[in-house]
């Protein structure tokens, strides 16, 4: 990977791993959340004291997250409640979207309207 840069004066957008996938990117675009005493929070402000881990907004790096990585990231054994809670949340993202966008390609020669 890139070696890293010296501090630049420029404000460059705050980078976050997602655990999910492990892949780098700028904070906003991925989700907070954040361990509280007993839990695991989802922070859609970003403001919510405590120690934070990041997510895409895909059901993808949800499901590997909730598989472990989230737990081992904030150092916290989730409660089966509480992981199915973050799994009624993730029921709600987009999966894979390059491969939605694949597989309606695919399927266009068929009736799709
Ligand atoms: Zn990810």
């Amino acid at each position: 990977m890139a070696t890293k840069r010296s501090k630049r004066p420029k404000h460059i957008p705050p980078q976050r791993t997602c655990v999910g996938c492990r892949q780098v990117l700028a904070k906003r675009e991925l989700i907070r959340l954040v361990r509280t005493e007993d839990s695991v929070q989802i922070d859609p402000s970003g403001k919510l004291p405590g120690r934070g881990a990041y997510l895409h907004d895909r059901k993808s790096c949800w499901e590997t997250g909730l598989k472990g990585r989230l737990e081992k990231a904030l150092n916290v054994s989730m409660t089966a409640q509480n992981k199915s809670e973050l799994r009624q949340f993730m029921e709600t993202l987009d999966d894979n979207a390059d491969e939605i966008a694949q597989a309606l390609e695919e399927t266009s020669d068929t009736e799709l309207s």
